[in-house]
């Protein structure tokens, strides 16, 4: 870490800014947007990073999600770190072994390994104006200059809260802590969930079980993944001409953020094609109209994360699959008893019920300007400052913060566009020798009252569902607009929404907040 220069008059520490030398820059997590993190700070001349790792593994939702089928619905392609295309992917949607093998690959080739502290959680951050105190869960304490959030979003499983769940007798876990141990042929597997992740569960196991249950509380709209193999002549034309690697990500990149992102933020022509191709999906793959009836949904598509899967239908209409749309009463010792009354016996219940999507950092406590808790703060309702920055935590930035834009885009290219947005605030703080700098609370609110006032017309909230987007304000926190917008934006950083506070110990800087 960057030992910092003593100024003898006042007592205090000089600040990097002022003094010419490195920031000492924490890195919470060593998922995607942390080892990109690392490789865009290190070109863009930051070099003191300490990465901050919880487990043994970069990867983070590719290293903890290990459960059979596991893949990205998003093309690789572009689904790739910009500076680190990829020509070797074998199919057009890697499966997860894959992308966790080139997580792993990057991180060793760019360097990024021999910063990062495993088995290292952070369980406490502190302002301490301007560094931040902190602390990880064996008790030791340090101080940086800046602190990046790189805890990813869907990270902290949840598991339901439903009566007699700890007396099932068989083997049960929730899909992001797959029990590889247990054995599944030929026995009766039950799943409660239908969201991307049991979808591709259910695609990859049922062949396999004796008898699949699906536990269904709310259809899914389901679109036909076009998954193909990578042939080695098509490799090898990848390695030889690199430039078509960029062409084929910047190609995805403006089909998926013009059409999809279009679609779910008002253009209601083209969520209607996708609706379309939905239900020609449903009806090429399920002949039966009372089971076809049963995963209809009654709300628009793309409202719920749209499903990219073409595994699922072939599965759920195999004769060892049932797909149980009774509610579940209680789950008793031998299985799960559902409103009917009829008890529906298991070996193995999977949890396929997503994950707590308003943690963020949580539950690491971190506590801002004045003792302010970000917990608190956000109540149950994460915001934040063009999803990167939040009012009263100076110099502390988050990849892939609340209300970014998430759906079915490429959460990399999105991180790598925050990172770069954070990089122009440090060059800020060093070109003006800032000691701090965090979003106004009046920019903060206005940004976000915008956001509020335009998601009435996004799918998300206007399409007829509940989801995961949904936090306790009960509005979907994500970016209401063509996420096209956002990615300029992060282009282009408006200075006047941040306090630029060049001394700390100037009370009169608190005035600039408002
Ligand atoms: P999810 O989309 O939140 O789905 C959770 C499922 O569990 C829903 O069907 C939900 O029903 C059901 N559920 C929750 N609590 C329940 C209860 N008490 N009783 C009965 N059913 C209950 O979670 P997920 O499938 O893990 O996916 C989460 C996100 O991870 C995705 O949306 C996506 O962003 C990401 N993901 C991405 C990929 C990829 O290929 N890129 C793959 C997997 C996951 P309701 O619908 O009725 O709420």
């Amino acid at each position: 870490m960057n030992m910092h220069v003593n100024d003898m008059a006042s007592g205090k520490q000089a600040n990097w800014a002022k003094t010419g030398t490195q920031p000492s820059i924490a890195i919470v997590g060593a998922g995607m947007s942390g080892i990109a993190a690392v490789v865009k700070l290190r070109e863009a001349g930051y070099t003191d990073i300490t990465v901050y790792e919880k487990t043994d593994k970069v990867g983070g939702t590719w290293r903890e999600n290990q459960y059979p089928g596991l893949s990205c619905d998003v093309p690789s392609r572009w689904y790739s770190f910009s500076f680190a295309l990829n020509p070797d992917w074998t199919h057009r949607f890697s499966y997860g072994p894959e992308i966790q093998a080139y997580m792993e690959k990057t991180a060793k080739d760019f360097g990024v390994l021999e910063v990062i502290k495993f088995n290292t959680p952070v369980t406490d951050l502190t302002y301490e104006g301007p560094q931040w105190c902190l602390t990880t869960g064996d008790g030791d304490v340090q101080h940086y200059d800046i602190v990046l959030s790189a805890t990813g979003i869907l990270h902290q499983p949840v598991i339901p809260n439903i009566e007699g769940l700890d007396t099932f007798e068989g083997a049960k876990f929730h899909t992001a802590r797959w029990d590889h141990t247990v054995p599944l042929e030929g026995r009766k597997v039950g799943i409660i969930g239908t969201g991307s992740t049991s979808a591709q569960i259910v695609g990859a196991i049922t062949k396999k079980v004796g008898t699949m249950n699906v536990f269904q509380r709310t259809p899914h709209w389901m679109i036909p993944l076009p998954q193909t193999e990578y042939s080695a002549f098509w490799k090898g034309v990848m390695r030889t001409v690199p430039a078509l690697q960029k062409i084929i990500y910047n190609f995805y990149f403006k089909t998926m953020v013009k059409n999809f992102g279009a679609a779910t933020t008002g253009d209601q022509k083209k969520l209607q094609d996708i609706q379309d191709v939905c239900i020609k999906h449903l009806e090429d793959e399920v002949a039966d109209p009372v089971l076809r009836a049963k995963l209809t949904p009654d709300y628009q598509a793309a409202c719920k994360r749209l499903i990219f899967c073409s595994d699922y239908y072939p599965a759920i209409t195999s004769d060892n699959a049932n797909l149980i749309t009774e509610g579940i009463t209680r789950i008793v010792p031998t299985g799960i008893e559902t409103d009917d009354g009829k008890v529906h016996e298991l070996d193995v219940l999977v949890l396929a019920t997503g994950f707590d999507a308003a943690a963020f950092i949580l539950p690491t406590k971190v506590t801002g300007e004045n003792g302010r808790d970000l917990g608190e703060a956000w109540d149950g309702s994460p915001r934040a400052h063009r999803a990167v920055a939040i009012p009263g935590f100076p110099n502390f930035w988050m990849v892939e913060g609340p209300t970014g834009p998430v759906g079915n885009l490429s959460l990399i290219s999105i991180s790598e566009h925050q990172i770069d947005y954070i990089i122009s605030m440090l060059n800020k703080m060093r070109d003006e020798k800032l000691d701090a700098i965090a979003p106004k609370q009046v920019s903060f609110e206005a940004y976000n009252n915008e956001m509020s006032e335009r998601v009435p017309e996004t799918v998300w909230a206007s399409g007829g569902c509940d989801s995961w987007y949904f936090d306790k304000s009960g509005t979907p926190n994500l970016y209401p607009f063509p996420p096209d917008q956002y990615l300029n934006d992060m282009h282009d950083p408006h200075f006047s929404e941040y306090r630029l506070i060049s001394d700390i110990s100037d009370e009169d800087q608190m005035e600039s907040v408002a």
